[in-house]
């Protein structure tokens, strides 16, 4: 269904409980709830974890300056620009190479090359802003357990409170993740590949006078991130095979913090390592769309 015929079907509202049910209140969802605050639909976001819980996931984004601009129209960048890392310059190199390419801003003729913003500091600003939004409610915390779709009706079914519970809708979104429940129930298939790496992820913090620059350092094991967070800190993807990733997140403090100083080439100063997380990387396509 179209937005336009979304909208032509608003006299039979008393059917639905909402015209647009967007499951998942991540980061997509709960943008793009705030982006149709204006759409005069009726939205329902649907989040299985509180949202609290939801908005404490410690990892950081690297946003474009397009993606500011989004947020910028939105009205919420104001919350959010304040409380991020900013980089004006970006440094690529390879390996032990000593060549570096650099860009910066008057390449582009921005203030910033892009930023850096922490899973909470966005999630917060957006769970904010919708709750001024008349047209946007929560059902929250509550898990879609399946959909069922007709001509121009898709029912939910949603587990509230340990309690089953049925929501109409005109339009389903899914943005419930990697592991879209909504896409497998759409039957819309994928494709994908794991890789040869596994990415050890985290923050530290440091005492390098210049914070606003992103370095990225290409090693034949892969590539290590560094990616300039406010307060001194920086969110750090460090690519290897996967058993080398499993060791250096194996690796106590002190040898990992001499073996990141050695990788990164002493660009940082001296550093304090926070808790770092393992990921498995992969790539996933969907390959048919619903038409
Ligand atoms: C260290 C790290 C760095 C990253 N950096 C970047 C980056 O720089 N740029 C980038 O684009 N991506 C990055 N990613 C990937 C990033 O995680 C995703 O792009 C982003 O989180 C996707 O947001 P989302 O809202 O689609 O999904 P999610 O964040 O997974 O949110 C999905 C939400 O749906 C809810 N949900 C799931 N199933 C149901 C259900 N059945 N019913 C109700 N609710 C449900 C979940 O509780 C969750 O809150 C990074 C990931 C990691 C781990």
């Amino acid at each position: 269904m179209t937005l336009e015929q979304l909208s032509c079907d608003n006299k039979n509202e008393k059917n639905f409980d909402c015209d647009l049910a967007i499951v998942g209140g991540g980061i997509v969802g709960a943008t793009l709830a705030c982006a149709l605050k204006d759409s005069g639909f009726k939205i329902l976001l649907i989040e299985a974890q509180p949202l609290e819980k939801a908005a404490a996931k410690r990892q950081a984004y690297a946003l474009s300056v397009l993606s500011g601009h989004i947020f910028e129209g939105i009205g919420v960048w104001k919350d959010i620009f304040p409380h991020i890392g900013k980089y004006s310059h970006v440094r690529l190199s390879d390996a032990s190479f000593p060549s570096i390419v650099k860009f910066q801003t008057a390449d582009l003729g921005t203030d910033f090359l892009g930023y850096v913003a922490e899973h909470h500091v966005v999630l917060k600003a957006l769970q904010n802003f919708i709750a001024d939004c008349s047209n946007i409610s929560w059902l929250c915390p509550a898990q879609v357990e399946s959909v069922e779709y007709q001509k121009s009706v898709a029912t939910l079914s949603v587990t509230v409170e340990g309690k089953s519970r049925q929501i109409r809708t005109k339009l389903v979104i899914g943005a419930d993740g990697a592991r879209s429940r909504i896409r497998s129930l759409a039957e819309i298939k994928t494709r994908g590949w794991k890789y040869w790496q596994s990415c050890v992820a985290f923050t530290i913090k440091h005492e390098a006078p210049q914070n606003d620059i992103a370095f990225e350092r290409f090693w034949p094991t892969g590539p290590m991130g560094v990616l300039p967070l406010p307060e001194n800190r920086c969110q750090i993807v460090w690519t290897a095979p996967h058993e080398q990733a499993k060791a250096l997140q194996a690796l106590d403090e002190k040898e990992f913090l001499s073996k990141l100083e050695a990788y990164m080439g002493g660009i940082a100063g001296t550093i304090r390592n926070g808790k770092r997380s393992l990921l498995i990387s992969r790539a996933t396509h969907a390959v048919r769309s619903l038409y």
